[in-house]
């Protein structure tokens, strides 16, 4: 028996699994890997061990199934297996099931199930990792931790569309979010750096990667975020529009001939700053387009920046009040120009950039942005799903951390 405790954190797509394996207490990765085109006859592995990459093909069936086994055997290889105490899924969708992480039971895989019509993309993915890892792990207790979970706390009045009731009561059409994990990860974190008790602080918390969101955190808890019944409500992103009048269906459909389907594709995975720009979804490109001149990539950033402004003016409303914005996620974490471009908007409140510390904030590094006179904190803070999803099921498991 070892006597380390480590917890395996599991992170299953439909055609990918990506895993880690983390020291809970010293919160440290120590071998990580990605499955890809799982499903299909040419899927591979990469593990990952101390910086070093080395791939793998994926034998036959190719499925969900023979990743988490290939994983299985270089844990074996590495020494690590015996020290694996538990394992962690993330799960994209809890639906109003789910207020927190739990300990999986046939009975917690029955609800994960139900709420596949609310993310009939990840779910299925997610049941099927976890029925792999049960097959390869059978001895482990596993845990789910929702991406949806945090974000239980919103009232009333910030989850429900205007739309009649039936609608919710029926099919639970309403709001449920998305990034719960690391707003959780982040708000702890933010308080931290602050020092400051997070039972007594109004929070907006921007996190900004491919895809984004942001979050109005009030005393802990989420009182309102952006991503509605789906992911695609809410900010700009890389390629999805975000808000939009929803008549553009029926305007589509009787203009330009299209369906239903294909004006959803084109809202998720041709708008967004891919849209905007005609050039890329990614904001380090469009970032350099923008400084050679290209109008495109500039319209896309300022677009982008100026709804994230507008709306951290309306989750200040929802976190009665602004003690601190936080960004965080791809973008948030490494883009000095754009948080510039934010809070430039936010002057209005009375926020105010360090623009050497803004400068200074980058690549991992977290900290205060704002100057000593500004109303209320700026902070970067870069987040760490997996260490939060390693917390909650040792927490859950019972290991000693
Ligand atoms: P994520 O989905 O959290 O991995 O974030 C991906 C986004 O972060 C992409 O749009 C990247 O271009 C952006 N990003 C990563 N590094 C930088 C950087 N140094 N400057 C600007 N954007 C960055």
């Amino acid at each position: 028996m070892s006597n380390q405790d480590l917890v395996l954190i599991l992170n299953c797509g439909s055609s990918s699994v990506k895993a880690a394996v983390m020291d809970v207490a010293k919160k440290e990765v120590l071998m990580s890997c990605l499955a890809e085109k799982v499903g299909n006859p040419d899927a591979y592995i990469t593990f990952k061990v101390n910086g070093e990459k080395n791939k793998h093909d994926l034998s036959a069936p190719h499925d969900h199934t023979a990743a988490v086994m290939a994983l299985l055997d270089e844990l074996k290889k590495l020494g690590l297996y015996d020290g694996v105490k538990a394992i962690g899924h993330r799960v994209v969708h809890g639906g109003e099931r789910f207020t927190q992480s739990t300990v999986i039971t046939p009975e917690v895989m029955r609800d994960i199930e139900a709420c596949i019509v609310l993310a009939p993309l990840h779910n299925p993915a997610h049941i099927l990792g976890i029925q792999a890892a049960q097959q390869a792990f059978p001895q482990l207790p596993q845990v789910a931790v929702f991406d949806t979970a945090f974000h239980q706390t919103m009232p009333p009045h910030a989850f429900h569309y205007a739309v009649p009731t039936s609608l919710y009561t029926k099919y639970g059409v309403r709001r449920y979010g998305a990034h719960g994990t690391s707003y959780r990860f982040v708000a702890q974190e933010t308080a931290a750096i602050l020092n400051r008790d997070i039972n007594q602080m109004s929070m907006v918390i921007a996190h900004l990667g491919n895809g984004a969101s942001i979050t109005a955190v009030k005393n802990g808890q989420s009182q309102d975020t952006s991503m509605g019944l789906t992911p695609l409500e809410g900010l700009v992103m890389g390629t999805r529009s975000g808000d939009i009048d929803p008549s553009i269906f029926s305007f589509l459909a009787a203009n330009a001939n299209m369906s239903i389907d294909q004006v959803t594709e084109m809202l998720n995975k041709e708008s967004g700053m891919l849209g905007l720009s005609n050039l890329s979804n990614d904001c380090r490109i469009l970032e350099e387009a923008a400084a050679n001149g290209d109008q495109g990539a500039e319209l896309a950033l300022n677009v982008f920046a100026y709804r994230l402004a507008k709306y951290v003016g309306s989750m200040t409303v929802a976190a009665g009040g602004l003690d601190a914005l936080v960004f965080t996620g791809g973008i948030g974490e490494n883009s000095d120009s754009m948080r510039k471009k934010v809070v430039d908007y936010l002057h209005v409140f009375g926020l105010k950039l360090d623009d050497q510390a803004n400068l200074d904030a980058r690549f991992g590094k977290s900290g205060v942005i704002s100057t000593k006179d500004s109303k209320g904190n700026v902070l970067v803070v870069p987040t760490n799903e997996e260490l939060m999803i390693a917390l909650d099921t040792a927490e859950l498991t019972g290991m000693h951390v």
